[in-house]
Protein backbone atom coordinates (compact mmCIF):
# COMPACT_ATOMS: atom_id res chain seq x y z
CA UNK A 1 0.00 0.00 0.00
CA UNK A 2 1.43 3.58 -1.15
CA UNK A 3 0.82 5.60 1.66
CA UNK A 4 0.12 8.73 -0.13
CA UNK A 5 -3.04 6.84 -1.49
CA UNK A 6 -3.98 5.55 1.87
CA UNK A 7 -7.65 7.23 2.40
CA UNK A 8 -6.32 7.84 5.95
CA UNK A 9 -3.72 11.09 6.82
CA UNK A 10 -1.92 11.18 10.40
CA UNK A 11 -2.47 13.61 12.62
CA UNK A 12 0.03 15.52 14.73
CA UNK A 13 -1.60 16.96 17.18
CA UNK A 14 -3.42 14.59 20.46
CA UNK A 15 -7.47 15.31 20.00
CA UNK A 16 -8.83 16.35 23.00
CA UNK A 17 -11.43 14.55 23.20
CA UNK A 18 -9.57 11.30 23.72
CA UNK A 19 -9.12 10.42 27.36
CA UNK A 20 -7.38 6.94 26.50
CA UNK A 21 -4.03 6.28 24.89
CA UNK A 22 -5.71 3.58 22.29
CA UNK A 23 -8.40 6.40 21.66
CA UNK A 24 -5.31 8.70 20.85
CA UNK A 25 -3.58 6.62 19.27
CA UNK A 26 -6.03 5.43 17.08
CA UNK A 27 -7.06 9.08 16.06
CA UNK A 28 -4.00 10.21 15.25
CA UNK A 29 -2.68 7.10 13.26
CA UNK A 30 -5.90 7.54 11.26
CA UNK A 31 -7.18 4.12 12.16
CA UNK A 32 -11.07 5.08 13.29
CA UNK A 33 -13.03 7.66 12.00
CA UNK A 34 -16.10 8.44 14.69
CA UNK A 35 -19.23 8.95 12.87
CA UNK A 36 -21.55 9.41 15.96
CA UNK A 37 -21.34 8.74 19.76
CA UNK A 38 -19.89 5.53 20.53
CA UNK A 39 -19.99 4.56 16.53
CA UNK A 40 -16.94 4.31 14.32
CA UNK A 41 -15.64 3.54 11.00
CA UNK A 42 -12.85 1.38 10.63
CA UNK A 43 -10.42 2.67 8.16
CA UNK A 44 -8.16 0.70 6.56
CA UNK A 45 -5.14 0.18 8.94
CA UNK A 46 -7.50 -0.53 11.95
CA UNK A 47 -9.79 -2.57 9.52
CA UNK A 48 -6.79 -4.89 8.53
CA UNK A 49 -5.75 -5.75 11.91
CA UNK A 50 -9.45 -6.01 12.91
CA UNK A 51 -9.12 -9.01 10.39
CA UNK A 52 -6.26 -10.26 11.56
CA UNK A 53 -7.26 -10.63 14.96
CA UNK A 54 -10.78 -12.10 13.63
CA UNK A 55 -8.87 -14.79 11.55
CA UNK A 56 -7.01 -15.74 14.74
CA UNK A 57 -10.17 -16.08 16.90
CA UNK A 58 -11.58 -18.02 13.80
CA UNK A 59 -8.79 -20.47 13.74
CA UNK A 60 -9.02 -21.41 17.97
CA UNK A 61 -12.45 -21.37 17.89
CA UNK A 62 -12.29 -24.08 14.94
CA UNK A 63 -9.41 -25.60 16.14
CA UNK A 64 -11.65 -26.02 19.51
CA UNK A 65 -14.61 -27.75 17.76
CA UNK A 66 -16.14 -24.41 16.77
CA UNK A 67 -18.96 -24.39 13.62
CA UNK A 68 -19.03 -21.01 12.39
CA UNK A 69 -22.47 -19.74 11.04
CA UNK A 70 -24.13 -15.73 11.03
CA UNK A 71 -26.78 -15.00 12.57
CA UNK A 72 -28.79 -11.27 11.93
CA UNK A 73 -28.73 -8.08 13.61
CA UNK A 74 -32.06 -7.89 13.32
CA UNK A 75 -34.35 -9.71 15.91
CA UNK A 76 -38.01 -9.63 17.06
CA UNK A 77 -38.14 -8.26 20.77
CA UNK A 78 -41.04 -10.77 21.62
CA UNK A 79 -38.13 -13.52 21.81
CA UNK A 80 -36.58 -11.22 24.14
CA UNK A 81 -39.49 -10.82 26.30
CA UNK A 82 -39.74 -14.44 26.48
CA UNK A 83 -36.76 -15.11 28.25
CA UNK A 84 -36.85 -11.80 30.18
CA UNK A 85 -33.66 -10.31 29.26
CA UNK A 86 -35.72 -7.64 27.08
CA UNK A 87 -36.23 -6.29 30.91
CA UNK A 88 -32.42 -7.21 32.14
CA UNK A 89 -30.64 -5.11 29.14
CA UNK A 90 -33.32 -2.00 29.45
CA UNK A 91 -32.39 0.64 27.94
CA UNK A 92 -28.93 -0.71 26.58
CA UNK A 93 -31.41 -2.84 23.79
CA UNK A 94 -32.10 -0.72 20.82
CA UNK A 95 -35.43 -1.21 19.81
CA UNK A 96 -38.24 0.06 17.26
CA UNK A 97 -41.29 -0.95 15.09
CA UNK A 98 -41.05 -1.72 11.53
CA UNK A 99 -43.81 -0.49 9.06
CA UNK A 100 -46.51 -3.21 10.24
CA UNK A 101 -45.33 -2.19 14.01
CA UNK A 102 -44.02 -5.36 14.49
CA UNK A 103 -41.29 -4.42 17.59
CA UNK A 104 -37.68 -5.51 16.29
CA UNK A 105 -34.77 -4.86 18.41
CA UNK A 106 -30.47 -4.15 17.02
CA UNK A 107 -29.14 -7.97 19.10
CA UNK A 108 -26.41 -7.00 21.63
CA UNK A 109 -25.65 -10.43 21.50
CA UNK A 110 -27.38 -13.76 20.28
CA UNK A 111 -28.48 -15.97 22.53
CA UNK A 112 -31.85 -16.60 22.39
CA UNK A 113 -31.54 -16.40 18.37
CA UNK A 114 -28.70 -19.82 18.83
CA UNK A 115 -31.30 -21.07 21.45
CA UNK A 116 -34.10 -21.06 18.81
CA UNK A 117 -31.76 -22.89 16.06
CA UNK A 118 -31.15 -25.72 18.79
CA UNK A 119 -34.78 -26.08 19.54
CA UNK A 120 -35.32 -26.65 16.24
CA UNK A 121 -32.60 -28.67 15.29
CA UNK A 122 -30.98 -30.39 18.12
CA UNK A 123 -33.36 -33.80 19.03
CA UNK A 124 -31.56 -36.15 20.69
CA UNK A 125 -27.95 -37.13 22.73
CA UNK A 126 -26.47 -37.98 19.87
CA UNK A 127 -26.98 -34.40 18.58
CA UNK A 128 -24.63 -32.82 21.17
CA UNK A 129 -22.34 -31.27 22.33
CA UNK A 130 -21.99 -28.63 19.94
CA UNK A 131 -20.13 -25.63 19.63
CA UNK A 132 -21.60 -22.75 17.10
CA UNK A 133 -19.99 -19.23 16.89
CA UNK A 134 -20.20 -16.03 15.00
CA UNK A 135 -18.25 -12.95 14.44
CA UNK A 136 -21.05 -10.24 13.99
CA UNK A 137 -21.77 -6.94 14.62
CA UNK A 138 -23.55 -6.04 18.09
CA UNK A 139 -25.62 -2.51 19.20
CA UNK A 140 -25.70 -1.91 23.29
CA UNK A 141 -26.83 1.68 23.68
CA UNK A 142 -24.38 2.49 26.34
CA UNK A 143 -25.17 5.14 28.78
CA UNK A 144 -21.63 6.74 28.65
CA UNK A 145 -19.68 5.67 25.55
CA UNK A 146 -16.09 6.46 25.52
CA UNK A 147 -12.55 5.59 25.58
CA UNK A 148 -12.91 5.17 21.93
CA UNK A 149 -13.04 1.52 21.10
CA UNK A 150 -13.08 0.74 24.45
CA UNK A 151 -16.93 1.24 25.16
CA UNK A 152 -19.22 1.92 22.12
CA UNK A 153 -22.85 1.37 21.01
CA UNK A 154 -22.00 -1.06 17.82
CA UNK A 155 -19.24 -3.33 17.53
CA UNK A 156 -17.70 -6.61 16.24
CA UNK A 157 -18.12 -9.72 18.46
CA UNK A 158 -17.13 -13.13 18.24
CA UNK A 159 -19.50 -15.12 20.16
CA UNK A 160 -19.85 -18.66 20.42
CA UNK A 161 -22.59 -20.94 21.69
CA UNK A 162 -21.96 -24.22 23.58
CA UNK A 163 -24.55 -27.01 23.47
CA UNK A 164 -24.36 -30.11 26.24
CA UNK A 165 -26.54 -33.07 28.22
CA UNK A 166 -24.96 -31.99 31.36
CA UNK A 167 -23.27 -30.10 33.68
CA UNK A 168 -19.73 -32.20 33.04
CA UNK A 169 -19.85 -31.59 29.35
CA UNK A 170 -20.90 -28.04 30.13
CA UNK A 171 -17.42 -27.91 32.09
CA UNK A 172 -15.29 -29.87 29.04
CA UNK A 173 -17.02 -27.17 26.89
CA UNK A 174 -15.87 -24.15 29.40
CA UNK A 175 -12.57 -25.25 29.90
CA UNK A 176 -12.22 -26.25 26.05
CA UNK A 177 -12.63 -22.32 25.53
CA UNK A 178 -11.02 -20.76 28.28
CA UNK A 179 -7.78 -22.68 26.64
CA UNK A 180 -8.80 -21.21 23.38
CA UNK A 181 -9.54 -17.88 24.84
CA UNK A 182 -5.73 -18.79 26.26
CA UNK A 183 -4.07 -19.15 23.28
CA UNK A 184 -5.87 -15.94 21.11
CA UNK A 185 -4.45 -13.97 23.45
CA UNK A 186 -0.83 -15.49 23.47
CA UNK A 187 -1.30 -14.65 19.69
CA UNK A 188 -2.07 -11.28 19.91
CA UNK A 189 1.15 -10.31 22.36
CA UNK A 190 -1.13 -9.67 25.35
CA UNK A 191 -0.76 -11.51 28.71
CA UNK A 192 -4.40 -11.91 30.02
CA UNK A 193 -5.14 -13.13 33.43
CA UNK A 194 -8.55 -15.21 33.78
CA UNK A 195 -10.44 -13.55 36.55
CA UNK A 196 -13.91 -14.78 38.57
CA UNK A 197 -16.80 -12.02 37.30
CA UNK A 198 -20.61 -11.40 37.84
CA UNK A 199 -22.83 -12.54 35.15
CA UNK A 200 -24.80 -9.26 34.82
CA UNK A 201 -27.53 -9.07 32.33
CA UNK A 202 -26.49 -12.54 30.23
CA UNK A 203 -27.63 -14.52 33.73
CA UNK A 204 -26.22 -18.00 34.19
CA UNK A 205 -23.96 -18.86 37.11
CA UNK A 206 -20.20 -19.39 37.40
CA UNK A 207 -18.21 -16.32 34.73
CA UNK A 208 -14.62 -15.45 34.00
CA UNK A 209 -13.49 -12.16 32.36
CA UNK A 210 -9.80 -12.03 30.94
CA UNK A 211 -7.70 -8.88 31.81
CA UNK A 212 -5.44 -7.49 30.38
CA UNK A 213 -3.65 -5.77 33.69
CA UNK A 214 -2.88 -2.21 32.92
CA UNK A 215 -2.69 0.64 35.20
CA UNK A 216 -5.32 2.91 33.12
CA UNK A 217 -7.52 -0.06 32.57
CA UNK A 218 -11.09 0.94 33.84
CA UNK A 219 -12.13 -2.09 35.34
CA UNK A 220 -10.81 -3.47 38.94
CA UNK A 221 -9.43 -6.31 39.67
CA UNK A 222 -8.81 -8.05 42.99
CA UNK A 223 -5.99 -10.51 43.15
CA UNK A 224 -4.18 -12.82 45.12
CA UNK A 225 -0.13 -12.78 44.81
CA UNK A 226 0.29 -15.96 47.37
CA UNK A 227 -2.28 -18.39 45.04
CA UNK A 228 -3.98 -18.31 41.62
CA UNK A 229 -7.19 -15.88 43.10
CA UNK A 230 -8.27 -13.08 40.96
CA UNK A 231 -11.64 -11.74 40.53
CA UNK A 232 -13.57 -8.79 38.97
CA UNK A 233 -14.40 -5.64 41.99
CA UNK A 234 -17.75 -6.69 40.86
CA UNK A 235 -17.15 -10.35 42.12
CA UNK A 236 -14.51 -10.13 44.78
CA UNK A 237 -15.19 -12.15 48.15
CA UNK A 238 -12.54 -11.34 51.04
CA UNK A 239 -11.95 -12.19 54.43
CA UNK A 240 -13.01 -9.20 56.39
CA UNK A 241 -10.75 -8.46 60.01
CA UNK A 242 -12.74 -9.70 62.71
CA UNK A 243 -13.05 -7.53 65.56
CA UNK A 244 -12.78 -8.87 69.24
CA UNK A 245 -16.00 -9.64 71.02
CA UNK A 246 -16.68 -7.71 74.10
CA UNK A 247 -19.12 -7.57 76.76
CA UNK A 248 -22.73 -6.31 75.37
CA UNK A 249 -23.40 -2.94 77.06
CA UNK A 250 -26.86 -1.07 77.02
CA UNK A 251 -27.49 1.63 74.35
CA UNK A 252 -27.24 5.05 75.15
CA UNK A 253 -28.29 8.07 73.17
CA UNK A 254 -25.37 10.73 72.45
CA UNK A 255 -25.96 13.73 71.10
CA UNK A 256 -23.73 14.83 67.61
CA UNK A 257 -24.86 18.12 66.39
CA UNK A 258 -24.16 18.75 62.43
CA UNK A 259 -22.74 15.34 61.99
CA UNK A 260 -23.66 13.56 58.95
CA UNK A 261 -20.85 10.85 57.75
CA UNK A 262 -18.90 8.04 59.18
CA UNK A 263 -15.95 10.48 59.09
CA UNK A 264 -16.93 12.90 61.29
CA UNK A 265 -18.78 10.69 63.69
CA UNK A 266 -15.58 8.58 64.03
CA UNK A 267 -13.57 11.90 64.95
CA UNK A 268 -15.99 13.66 67.11
CA UNK A 269 -16.72 10.26 69.09
CA UNK A 270 -13.10 8.97 68.81
CA UNK A 271 -13.78 5.77 68.08
CA UNK A 272 -12.47 3.67 64.89
CA UNK A 273 -14.61 3.77 61.57
CA UNK A 274 -14.95 -0.07 62.18
CA UNK A 275 -16.92 0.21 65.19
CA UNK A 276 -19.44 2.47 63.69
CA UNK A 277 -22.70 1.26 61.31
CA UNK A 278 -23.19 2.65 58.08
CA UNK A 279 -26.15 3.00 56.21
CA UNK A 280 -26.77 3.64 52.77
CA UNK A 281 -30.46 3.99 50.86
CA UNK A 282 -31.09 2.79 47.64
CA UNK A 283 -34.44 2.25 45.06
CA UNK A 284 -34.48 -0.81 43.99
CA UNK A 285 -36.80 -0.46 40.44
CA UNK A 286 -39.98 0.37 42.85
CA UNK A 287 -38.62 0.00 46.09
CA UNK A 288 -36.97 1.20 48.66
CA UNK A 289 -34.33 -0.42 50.30
CA UNK A 290 -31.85 0.52 53.16
CA UNK A 291 -27.93 -1.50 53.00
CA UNK A 292 -26.51 -1.76 56.10
CA UNK A 293 -22.68 -1.79 56.29
CA UNK A 294 -19.62 -1.60 59.04
CA UNK A 295 -18.37 1.90 58.55
CA UNK A 296 -15.25 1.24 57.24
CA UNK A 297 -16.19 -1.25 54.38
CA UNK A 298 -18.28 0.25 51.45
CA UNK A 299 -21.05 -1.99 49.58
CA UNK A 300 -20.72 -3.38 46.31
CA UNK A 301 -23.54 -2.34 44.33
CA UNK A 302 -23.12 -5.63 42.15
CA UNK A 303 -23.47 -7.82 44.92
CA UNK A 304 -26.72 -6.36 46.26
CA UNK A 305 -28.55 -5.69 43.09
CA UNK A 306 -28.01 -9.76 42.72
CA UNK A 307 -29.19 -10.60 46.22
CA UNK A 308 -31.88 -7.73 45.18
CA UNK A 309 -33.04 -9.50 41.77
CA UNK A 310 -33.78 -6.01 40.52
CA UNK A 311 -33.61 -4.38 37.07
CA UNK A 312 -32.33 -1.16 38.70
CA UNK A 313 -30.78 -0.18 41.33
CA UNK A 314 -29.51 3.44 42.32
CA UNK A 315 -28.93 5.38 45.07
CA UNK A 316 -31.97 7.03 46.42
CA UNK A 317 -32.44 10.91 46.07
CA UNK A 318 -32.62 13.05 49.10
CA UNK A 319 -36.33 13.94 48.62
CA UNK A 320 -37.38 9.71 48.31
CA UNK A 321 -34.85 9.13 52.00
CA UNK A 322 -37.16 12.12 53.10
CA UNK A 323 -40.15 10.44 51.84
CA UNK A 324 -39.52 7.14 53.55
CA UNK A 325 -39.65 9.06 56.86
CA UNK A 326 -35.78 8.91 57.35
CA UNK A 327 -33.70 11.07 59.08
CA UNK A 328 -30.77 11.27 56.56
CA UNK A 329 -27.17 11.59 58.22
CA UNK A 330 -28.84 9.94 61.87
CA UNK A 331 -30.27 6.83 60.28
CA UNK A 332 -29.96 3.68 60.98
CA UNK A 333 -32.02 0.58 60.98
CA UNK A 334 -32.69 0.63 64.85
CA UNK A 335 -36.73 0.89 65.17
CA UNK A 336 -37.79 0.81 61.50
CA UNK A 337 -40.12 -1.35 59.89
CA UNK A 338 -41.73 -1.53 57.02
CA UNK A 339 -38.65 -1.21 54.47
CA UNK A 340 -36.77 -3.63 53.91
CA UNK A 341 -33.26 -4.02 54.97
CA UNK A 342 -30.50 -5.72 53.54
CA UNK A 343 -26.75 -5.99 55.70
CA UNK A 344 -23.48 -6.95 55.23
CA UNK A 345 -22.20 -10.13 57.12
CA UNK A 346 -19.23 -7.59 58.62
CA UNK A 347 -22.10 -6.08 61.10
CA UNK A 348 -22.07 -9.62 62.59
CA UNK A 349 -17.99 -9.05 63.57
CA UNK A 350 -17.62 -6.63 66.90
CA UNK A 351 -19.96 -5.28 69.35
CA UNK A 352 -20.79 -1.95 70.69
CA UNK A 353 -20.82 -0.29 67.59
CA UNK A 354 -21.82 3.45 67.42
CA UNK A 355 -25.17 4.07 64.62
CA UNK A 356 -27.91 6.93 63.94
CA UNK A 357 -30.52 7.01 66.40
CA UNK A 358 -33.26 8.08 63.65
CA UNK A 359 -33.67 11.27 65.03
CA UNK A 360 -31.91 14.74 64.00
CA UNK A 361 -28.10 15.30 65.41
CA UNK A 362 -28.74 12.04 67.51
CA UNK A 363 -26.52 8.52 67.48
CA UNK A 364 -26.44 5.44 69.46
CA UNK A 365 -23.77 3.96 71.53
CA UNK A 366 -23.32 0.53 72.14
CA UNK A 367 -25.65 -0.80 69.41
CA UNK A 368 -25.32 -4.59 68.62
CA UNK A 369 -26.90 -6.99 66.19
CA UNK A 370 -29.04 -9.30 66.70
CA UNK A 371 -30.05 -7.34 70.14
CA UNK A 372 -30.98 -4.12 68.92
CA UNK A 373 -32.23 -4.78 65.40
CA UNK A 374 -33.25 -6.88 62.62
CA UNK A 375 -32.79 -6.95 59.18
CA UNK A 376 -34.24 -8.94 56.03
CA UNK A 377 -31.60 -10.46 54.89
CA UNK A 378 -27.81 -10.81 55.94
CA UNK A 379 -25.15 -11.58 53.53
CA UNK A 380 -21.84 -10.75 51.72
CA UNK A 381 -22.32 -6.82 49.49
CA UNK A 382 -18.84 -5.49 50.62
CA UNK A 383 -16.49 -4.47 48.04
CA UNK A 384 -13.39 -6.25 48.55
CA UNK A 385 -9.79 -4.02 49.43
CA UNK A 386 -6.34 -5.18 49.14
CA UNK A 387 -4.99 -5.80 52.42
CA UNK A 388 -7.98 -8.19 53.36
CA UNK A 389 -7.54 -11.88 53.44
CA UNK A 390 -7.78 -13.91 50.43
CA UNK A 391 -11.43 -16.13 50.55
CA UNK A 392 -8.93 -19.30 49.34
CA UNK A 393 -5.78 -18.89 50.51
CA UNK A 394 -5.46 -16.05 53.46
CA UNK A 395 -2.55 -14.20 51.95
CA UNK A 396 -3.13 -10.72 51.57
CA UNK A 397 -5.32 -9.45 48.82
CA UNK A 398 -3.58 -7.19 46.20
CA UNK A 399 -5.33 -4.45 43.80
CA UNK A 400 -4.76 -3.50 40.08
CA UNK A 401 -6.55 -2.41 37.01
CA UNK A 402 -7.43 -3.86 33.92
CA UNK A 403 -8.88 -3.73 30.59
CA UNK A 404 -11.97 -6.70 30.10
CA UNK A 405 -10.93 -8.75 26.68
CA UNK A 406 -13.36 -11.38 27.07
CA UNK A 407 -15.81 -12.71 28.95
CA UNK A 408 -17.32 -16.36 29.55
CA UNK A 409 -20.19 -17.71 31.24
CA UNK A 410 -21.67 -20.72 32.13
CA UNK A 411 -25.52 -20.28 31.21
CA UNK A 412 -26.96 -23.50 32.69
CA UNK A 413 -30.91 -24.23 31.43
CA UNK A 414 -32.59 -21.02 31.94
CA UNK A 415 -32.24 -20.15 28.23
CA UNK A 416 -33.22 -23.95 26.90
CA UNK A 417 -36.06 -24.06 29.43
CA UNK A 418 -38.03 -20.77 28.51
CA UNK A 419 -37.18 -21.40 24.63
CA UNK A 420 -37.92 -25.06 24.30
CA UNK A 421 -34.38 -26.69 23.41
CA UNK A 422 -34.69 -30.00 24.85
CA UNK A 423 -33.05 -33.40 24.03
CA UNK A 424 -34.09 -36.84 24.34
CA UNK A 425 -31.58 -39.15 26.84
CA UNK A 426 -30.97 -43.09 25.88
CA UNK A 427 -33.68 -44.00 27.98
CA UNK A 428 -36.07 -41.48 26.37
CA UNK A 429 -36.57 -38.89 28.76
CA UNK A 430 -36.23 -35.38 28.15
CA UNK A 431 -33.96 -32.70 29.47
CA UNK A 432 -33.22 -28.93 28.69
CA UNK A 433 -30.00 -28.70 26.85
CA UNK A 434 -27.41 -26.93 29.25
CA UNK A 435 -25.92 -24.06 27.64
CA UNK A 436 -22.30 -21.76 28.08
CA UNK A 437 -21.67 -18.57 25.92
CA UNK A 438 -18.48 -17.17 25.18
CA UNK A 439 -17.79 -13.61 23.60
CA UNK A 440 -14.30 -11.87 22.58
CA UNK A 441 -15.23 -7.97 20.88
CA UNK A 442 -12.55 -7.66 18.16
CA UNK A 443 -12.23 -4.24 18.41
CA UNK A 444 -11.63 -3.79 21.86
CA UNK A 445 -9.12 -6.63 21.48
CA UNK A 446 -7.86 -3.95 19.12
CA UNK A 447 -7.34 -1.06 21.63
CA UNK A 448 -6.10 -3.41 24.61
CA UNK A 449 -2.79 -4.68 22.41
CA UNK A 450 -2.66 -0.51 21.75
CA UNK A 451 -3.55 0.01 25.33
CA UNK A 452 -0.73 -2.26 25.85
CA UNK A 453 1.83 -2.17 23.08
CA UNK A 454 2.80 1.31 22.99
CA UNK A 455 5.57 4.08 23.90
CA UNK A 456 5.11 7.91 23.50
CA UNK A 457 5.76 8.23 19.49
CA UNK A 458 3.15 6.09 19.34
CA UNK A 459 1.97 2.18 18.63
CA UNK A 460 4.15 -1.18 18.69
CA UNK A 461 2.41 -3.19 16.71
CA UNK A 462 3.33 -7.39 17.68
CA UNK A 463 3.51 -8.87 14.12
CA UNK A 464 0.59 -10.78 14.36
CA UNK A 465 -2.17 -8.36 14.56
CA UNK A 466 -0.05 -5.33 12.66
CA UNK A 467 -1.62 -3.88 9.57
CA UNK A 468 1.80 -4.15 7.82
CA UNK A 469 4.38 -5.86 8.75
CA UNK A 470 7.56 -3.58 6.68
CA UNK A 471 7.27 0.17 6.58
CA UNK A 472 9.10 1.08 3.72
CA UNK A 473 10.35 4.45 3.93
CA UNK A 474 12.86 6.13 1.28
CA UNK A 475 14.26 9.34 2.20
CA UNK A 476 14.97 12.20 -0.30
CA UNK A 477 12.68 11.05 -2.84
CA UNK A 478 14.06 13.61 -5.16
CA UNK A 479 17.10 12.17 -5.66
CA UNK A 480 16.50 9.48 -8.61
CA UNK A 481 18.84 6.68 -7.87
CA UNK A 482 16.53 6.63 -3.83
CA UNK A 483 13.19 6.72 -6.18
CA UNK A 484 14.06 3.73 -8.30
CA UNK A 485 15.78 1.55 -5.40
CA UNK A 486 12.56 1.87 -3.67
CA UNK A 487 10.35 1.86 -6.23
CA UNK A 488 12.05 -1.70 -7.69
CA UNK A 489 12.11 -3.09 -3.80
CA UNK A 490 8.61 -1.78 -3.19
CA UNK A 491 7.38 -3.95 -6.36
CA UNK A 492 9.25 -6.64 -5.69
CA UNK A 493 8.58 -7.57 -2.07
CA UNK A 494 5.01 -6.73 -3.03
CA UNK A 495 5.17 -9.65 -5.28
CA UNK A 496 6.65 -11.61 -2.98
CA UNK A 497 3.84 -11.59 -1.20
CA UNK A 498 5.53 -9.15 2.10
CA UNK A 499 2.61 -6.21 3.31
CA UNK A 500 4.51 -3.33 2.96
CA UNK A 501 3.30 0.14 3.84
CA UNK A 502 5.72 2.40 1.34
CA UNK A 503 5.81 5.84 2.58
CA UNK A 504 6.43 7.31 -1.23
CA UNK A 505 5.41 11.20 0.01
CA UNK A 506 7.74 13.70 -0.45
CA UNK A 507 7.86 14.89 2.92
CA UNK A 508 11.01 15.46 5.18
CA UNK A 509 12.93 12.38 7.12
CA UNK A 510 11.68 14.08 9.99
CA UNK A 511 8.27 13.67 9.42
CA UNK A 512 8.63 10.35 7.59
CA UNK A 513 10.40 8.35 10.99
CA UNK A 514 7.47 10.34 13.29
CA UNK A 515 4.68 8.71 10.89
CA UNK A 516 6.74 5.51 11.28
CA UNK A 517 6.95 5.39 14.86
CA UNK A 518 3.02 6.59 15.07
CA UNK A 519 2.12 3.58 12.99
CA UNK A 520 4.61 1.28 14.94
CA UNK A 521 4.55 -1.26 11.96
CA UNK A 522 6.93 -3.77 13.07
CA UNK A 523 10.41 -3.55 10.89
CA UNK A 524 11.13 -0.05 9.19
CA UNK A 525 13.16 0.07 5.98
CA UNK A 526 14.73 2.48 5.30
CA UNK A 527 16.59 4.05 1.93
CA UNK A 528 18.76 6.74 1.32
CA UNK A 529 21.36 8.68 -0.48
CA UNK A 530 23.57 7.37 2.62
CA UNK A 531 22.75 3.57 3.08
CA UNK A 532 22.89 3.50 -0.74
CA UNK A 533 26.73 4.36 -0.21
CA UNK A 534 27.04 1.15 0.67
CA UNK A 535 23.88 -0.72 -1.41
CA UNK A 536 22.14 -1.47 1.76
CA UNK A 537 19.08 -0.92 3.12
CA UNK A 538 18.44 0.30 6.82
CA UNK A 539 16.37 -2.17 8.84
CA UNK A 540 15.00 -1.27 12.25
CA UNK A 541 12.37 -3.12 14.47
CA UNK A 542 9.68 -0.37 16.07
CA UNK A 543 10.41 -2.62 19.69
CA UNK A 544 14.32 -1.74 19.48
CA UNK A 545 16.54 0.98 19.26
CA UNK A 546 19.51 -0.63 17.17
CA UNK A 547 19.16 -0.73 13.52
CA UNK A 548 21.49 -2.61 11.12
CA UNK A 549 22.66 -2.22 7.06
CA UNK A 550 21.32 -5.42 5.36
CA UNK A 551 22.67 -5.72 1.73
CA UNK A 552 20.33 -4.73 -1.03
CA UNK A 553 20.67 -8.19 -2.60
CA UNK A 554 19.53 -9.86 0.92
CA UNK A 555 16.94 -7.60 1.84
CA UNK A 556 13.83 -9.65 0.96
CA UNK A 557 15.34 -12.61 2.83
CA UNK A 558 16.34 -10.60 5.62
CA UNK A 559 12.55 -9.24 5.93
CA UNK A 560 10.62 -12.19 5.46
CA UNK A 561 13.19 -14.29 8.41
CA UNK A 562 12.47 -11.29 10.40
CA UNK A 563 8.58 -11.20 9.83
CA UNK A 564 7.92 -15.26 10.38
CA UNK A 565 10.63 -15.24 13.51
CA UNK A 566 8.56 -12.66 15.03
CA UNK A 567 4.99 -13.65 14.61
ZN1 LIG B 1 -4.78 -16.63 47.90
Amino acid sequence: MRLSKLISKTQREVPAEAETISHQLMLRAGMIHQVVAGVYAYLPLAWRSIRKIENIIREEMDKAGGQELLMPALQPLELWQATGRAQAFGKSLFTFLDRKDRQLCLGPTHEEVITQIASRNVQSYRDLPILAYHISLKFRDEPRPRGGLLRVREFTMKDLYSFDVDEDGLDQSYNKMLQAYRNIYARCGLPALCVEADSGAIGGKDSHEFMVIIESGEDEVIYCPNCNYAANMDKAQSIKEKLPDEELLPMEEVATPGITTIEGLSNLLKVPQNRTLKVVFYKADDEFVIAVIRGDIEINETKLKNILHCIELRLATEAEVIEAGIVAGSASPIGISGIKIIADDSITSGTNLVAGANKPDTHLRNVNYPRDFKVDVITDIAQAKAGEGCPRCGGKLSFTHGIEVGHVFKLGTFLSETLGAFFIDPEGVSHPIVMGCYGIGSGRLLAAVIEYSHDDKGIIWPMSVAPYHVYLCPLYLENPRVATTAENLYADLEAQGLEVLFDDRKESPGVKFNDADLLGIPIRATISPRTLETNSVEIKKRSGKKSQLVPLGEIREKLKKLITTNS
